[in-house]
């Protein structure tokens, strides 16, 4: 192995108000994979997180359920933890936000910032909410689209039309907080003055790899920092506001009372914080009695290498504003930024009303294995920004196929015969001399052969390797048991090299085409014939004996992916947990245990009640958090809206609401949220119809149901057509739009009353 690294990684901060979901799982197993595997290595590597637990969306919650913030995010802070374990996602330590440690370095960083010239101070409007007392962030704005006219729409863009504007354009906005009409103040805010020249020409020659000796963006992020950085004659960065007025969940400017800390200024800091709180708790080296050292990884001269994993819309935060933050504050910056895209389900965004907004929880609670969903989102993960598809037919055929049926396989028909006819114990083998030496070799070259850290560099690194790792396809190495385990052995620079470059994908393809291999060989040699045969059995031994090898060799290259599976793979061959080094370790006269089934297929019907688990019930649960830079933002309390004014029952039956009949739903071309309805009332001629609820119907769903329509609201010229009624459907920030469908026996044409 060479030199030894020292390595710590991050993944961001999930926010203390909402479930993990299988979203987030994305980057923190991607993560755990990788961090698995550099721990394998030998490497010296720590991994921390935290929750990120400040902000008003906490705080509002908090109060809405009755209790402190503290115990808010205490107890979801458990459930955090809960969840990431029930994946195997192993920290090394899981903080929060509300630390000491990570206020001691936000007020170090504010400090050392403002002594640099770079925090100033001055005075803003925003909108205040005059019942509660506080600010509002836009999105705790609402009210009536001015484009659309549609009800309840956030301060910053309407979701019913998709306009974008400021607070100021709604029609009567009204606070989501109580209600009330919410009025402009000033106050005083603090903002760390990125558009000074010095930080927009760091930032500059950081994002594009200048000032570190490797460039610490992916290139598809180091684009999109130049678009936001402008060029020098055109400096497009702003100064960012850093603070927020009392009340407030967070940590107050030490120099300014009834000022805090905006949420996101210290959630990178919990990284900080985090690793802080592990060196007080931990030794490196247990019988040398050494401690991990915070500045050895923090100082401005640190030689070690930090990772942060993120999502692509969190990019700003730690592209931009961090490394600005900690470069002008003394401390190192990150040594790469690993971004990756967003999940969708059967190609689609995740959806309450599909099912397809999966919990972390939901999943264990339905008794699926966590390592299915590990194997699969590494089968898709390949290093870049592009979205990941977890298309669940897809997800249940290559855990079947892949898993259970090629790598799982080669051991259950091969086991037993070892331990029925062989008492458990493998037989001599070793490479042959000639391939010990290629071997030899090889190691050699490998050992000076230095990792080169671009993904597009890679096939480069293939080219200088012998050609003999190519693997898959030569039936030649089938007869030549010792060529084939060589092989095996081989492939394991490669497959480091795309661990290394986090082409996850890859990697798992080039397992796959080993595991094919080894099939082929079992295959080939038939065992089960063998078994039967006479005067067979040396040979029967041999190959039991060179499967389990290449099992073995399987096993090694998979575990960062499913470290369970291969624990129980250890104790099955009867082996201590293997490390990345120990490929060349041949098992021979080796006792191993007897074979116990080491993991079962899907069952597509545990898919389907996954589903069916996660489709929104009547008391529609919480809103999970949207993945998005608005996250903390988001409105998360739940006020329900005020009743409207009282009319009288003549009022009321003005309103001719009618039972339809949906006799075809189609979709629209070009509309984002629209679907044709034609509704039959006992008209001669079915009405059309055109209806905000795309976003959570197919049209099959709807066909042929009876729903409840106004049939006498004026008719409505649209892009798309004349809509002549509307149909009914409930919605709120929980979830929705939910389409009203009648009791059994209702006939269309019928009147509501
Ligand atoms: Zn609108």
């Amino acid at each position: 192995m060479s030199e030894q690294r020292k390595i710590l990684v991050t993944s961001a901060l999930p926010y203390a108000n909402g479930p993990i979901h299988l979203g987030h799982l994305v980057e923190y197993i991607q993560t755990d994979i990788w961090v698995r595997f550099q721990k394998m290595r030998g490497h010296e590597c720590h991994y921390v997180c935290a929750d990120d637990t400040h902000g008003t969306p906490i705080m509002l919650r908090a109060e809405k359920e009755g209790i402190t913030p503290e115990e808010l995010i205490a107890r979801v802070h458990g459930e955090h933890y809960r969840d990431f374990r029930g994946f195997h996602v192993e920290f090394d330590n899981y903080d929060t936000t509300h630390s000491e440690e990570t206020r001691h370095y936000a007020e170090t960083i504010y400090q050392r910032l403002k002594e640099r010239g770079l925090i100033e101070s001055r005075a803003i409007e925003q909108y205040y909410d005059p019942v509660k007392e506080m600010f509002l962030p836009d999105r705790f704005i609402k009210g009536e689209c001015p484009k659309c006219h549609a009800q309840d729409q956030y301060g910053d863009s309407c979701e019913a039309c998709g306009t974008t504007y400021t607070p100021t354009d709604l029609i009567n906005p009204y606070s989501a907080v109580s209600g009330a009409a919410p009025v402009r103040k000033e106050s005083v805010h603090y903002f760390f003055k990125l558009s000074d020249p010095v930080c927009q020409q760091f930032l500059r020659e950081w994002t594009t790899g200048q000032r570190t000796e490797h460039p610490p963006l992916q290139p598809e992020a180091a684009n999109k920092m130049q678009e936001w950085l402008g060029s020098e004659s055109d400096n497009r960065l702003s100064d960012w506001d850093i603070s927020r007025d009392a009340p407030y969940f967070g940590f107050e400017i030490p120099d300014a009372p009834g000022k805090y800390f905006y949420v996101w200024l210290d959630a990178p800091i919990g990284y900080m914080g985090s690793f802080q709180n592990l060196c007080d708790n931990k030794l490196t080296d247990l019988t040398a009695g050494d401690r991990l050292i915070f500045n050895d990884y923090w100082s401005k001269d640190s030689k070690t290498e930090l990772y942060h994993f993120i999502g692509k819309d969190i990019l700003y935060f730690h592209a931009l504003f961090w490394p600005a933050m900690l470069e002008h504050s003394d401390f190192r910056t990150p040594t790469k930024v690993f971004a990756h895209g967003f999940l969708t389900v059967n190609g689609e965004k995740m959806s309450k009303s599909r099912g397809t907004f999966i919990t972390a929880d939901s999943y264990l609670k339905q008794g699926l294995n966590p390592e299915w969903l590990r194997y699969y989102y590494a089968c898709k993960l390949n290093g870049t920004m592009e979205d990941i598809d977890l298309n669940l037919e897809d997800f249940v055929a290559r855990v079947n196929s892949d898993l259970v049926g090629k790598y799982v396989n080669i051991a259950a028909r091969t086991a037993n015969f070892i331990t029925k006819q062989f008492d458990g114990r493998l037989s001599s083998f070793d490479l042959n001399e000639q391939e010990r030496s290629e071997l030899d070799v090889y190691n050699k070259h490998v050992k000076q052969d230095e990792i080169d850290w671009e993904a597009n560099s890679l096939e480069d690194d293939y080219r200088i390797l012998p050609r003999r790792l190519e693997g898959g396809g030569d039936k030649g190495a089938i007869y030549n048991p010792s060529n084939m385990v060589a092989r095996f052995i081989w492939a394991r620079k490669r497959i480091e090299l795309l661990y290394e470059a986090r082409d996850f994908s890859k990697a798992i393809r080039a397992i796959q085409e080993l595991c094919d291999l080894a099939n082929q060989y079992v295959a080939t040699m038939e065992p089960w014939k063998l078994a039967k045969q006479e005067g067979q059995s040396e040979k029967l031994h041999e190959v039991c004996t060179v499967s389990l090898n290449l099992f073995r060799l399987l096993t090694l290259y998979l575990k960062p992916v499913i470290p369970r599976l291969a624990k129980q793979a250890e104790d099955f061959l009867n082996i201590p947990s293997l490390q990345w080094s120990d490929a060349e370790k041949i098992l021979s006269r080796h006792s191993i245990n007897p074979y116990q089934h080491l993991m079962t297929r899907i069952e597509p019907r545990q898919i389907q009640a996954l589903v069916e688990a996660n489709k929104p019930t009547l008391q529609a649960t919480e809103q999970p958090e949207p993945h998005s830079e608005q996250r903390h933002a988001e409105h998360q309390q739940h006020a329900i809206q005020p009743i409207a004014d009282t009319i009288g029952i003549e009022e009321f039956g003005k309103i001719d609401l009618r039972i339809a009949r949906i006799v075809k739903a189609e979709q629209v071309e070009k509309a984002d949220k629209l679907l044709k309805l034609t509704l039959d009332i006992g008209e001669e001629q079915p009405r059309t119809v055109f209806a905000g609820i795309k976003s959570a119907y197919e049209p099959a769903q709807l066909e042929g149901k009876l729903t409840v329509m106004v049939a006498n609201l004026a008719p409505r010229k649209m892009k798309f057509g004349l809509s002549e009624g509307m149909v009914l459907a409930a919605s709120d920030e929980r979830g929705g739009p939910f389409v009203l469908f009648p009791d059994q026996g209702a006939m269309p044409g019928m009147r509501i009353k």
